[in-house]
């Protein structure tokens, strides 16, 4: 099982006639040996916990979260951070409180390191009834954040604006569904909002998550000029779309997020056809090859520049 069979069951799963039955699918596979990429154990376990959570299996899922957790016991990454917040979340639906809450106190700080930090541990929160201590971790997340930074005039030109702003975001609409009136977070919130849907709408719809490193991108514009017109103007632009359309997403709730890179040379037919463009990107994003998203701030980016994250895709998500 490769690490692209685990993202079609984790886009399937739910849907599937026996979710539970993949559930276990899932675990035997780590048991067994059967995981392409051992370190992919974490990843597989999370997943069965969420389609026994789906299914309200509680113990099930539990046991599930609780090996997850274990499998993640090493690391301290975004993955680890959202495998404790899933067994918080099943916990709490469990009636166990105060061992929910237990696991969620030492995500905290994962709040100002992560993008998708901020939406993991508030749906935990909130599933517990939580909605106001999330609230207060948010405010808490987003004051550390505004105060670490060197040149706080513009908020938006600051390098982690795209940290800021998930957390703003979340907060905002938190706090709208608690119905507590706007402060200036929330409007700088909007702000941020209107300008990345002004951005969004100014680089056309972003259909997929098809990667083209920068050699890749090169070529392809070498080989089809008359791209620059209905695609991406450079390979800015295109690492910016992206980046743009993974912040969308991670503010629906999606997490497990990657990239998927293309070639030159995979690519069947005309790529100034979107159409051809989408069925290529279709058939990447079931292949081997993914780049997870989002990087550490201080990690190497996921566009392959070199750069740290925080220099370099993060703050695109600007536009
Ligand atoms: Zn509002
Ligand atoms: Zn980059």
């Amino acid at each position: 099982m490769t690490s692209a069979d685990l993202s079609d069951i984790r886009q399937s799963a739910l849907g599937a006639a026996d979710p539970l039955g993949v559930a276990a699918v899932l675990a035997e596979a780590v048991d067994s040996g059967g995981l392409a990429d051992p370190d992919d154990a974490g990843y597989a376990l999370t997943l069965a916990a969420e389609i026994a959570e789906s299914r309200t299996k509680l113990d099930a899922a539990l046991r599930y979260a609780d090996r997850a957790v274990d499998a993640y016991k090493t690391r301290d990454d975004t993955q680890a951070g959202a495998a404790h917040a899933l067994r918080a979340r099943i916990l709490f639906r469990s009636g166990r409180a105060d061992e929910a809450m237990a696991e969620l106190e030492p995500l905290r700080p994962l709040l100002t390191r992560y993008p998708d930090a901020a939406a993991y541990v508030t749906v935990a929160l909130s599933v517990g009834g939580q909605n106001k201590l999330a609230e207060q971790w948010l405010t808490e997340a987003v004051q550390a954040t505004l105060t670490e930074r060197d040149q706080p005039a513009d908020p938006a030109s600051a390098e982690d604006a795209g940290q800021l702003f998930f957390l703003l975001q979340q907060r905002h609409r938190l706090r709208h569904a608690l119905g507590l009136p706007h402060d200036t977070h929330d409007n700088l919130a909007e702000r941020l909002e209107t300008r990345l849907a002004n951005a969004a709408a100014a680089g056309g719809p972003a259909d997929d998550l098809l990667f083209w490193p920068q050699a890749e991108f090169d070529r392809l514009l070498a080989k089809w000029p008359a791209l620059t017109e209905s695609y991406d103007k450079n390979w800015d632009d295109h690492r910016a779309r992206l980046e743009r359309e993974l912040v969308r997403l991670t503010g629906t709730g999606r997490v497990g997020l990657a990239v998927f890179p293309g070639t030159v040379d995979g690519l069947a037919g005309d790529a100034t056809d979107a159409k051809v463009r989408a069925a290529y990107a279709r058939q990447q994003e079931t292949g081997t090859n993914r780049i997870s998203w989002p990087p550490e701030r201080n990690a190497a980016c996921w566009c392959g520049s070199g750069n740290k994250y925080k220099k370099c895709c993060l703050p695109r998500s600007r536009g």
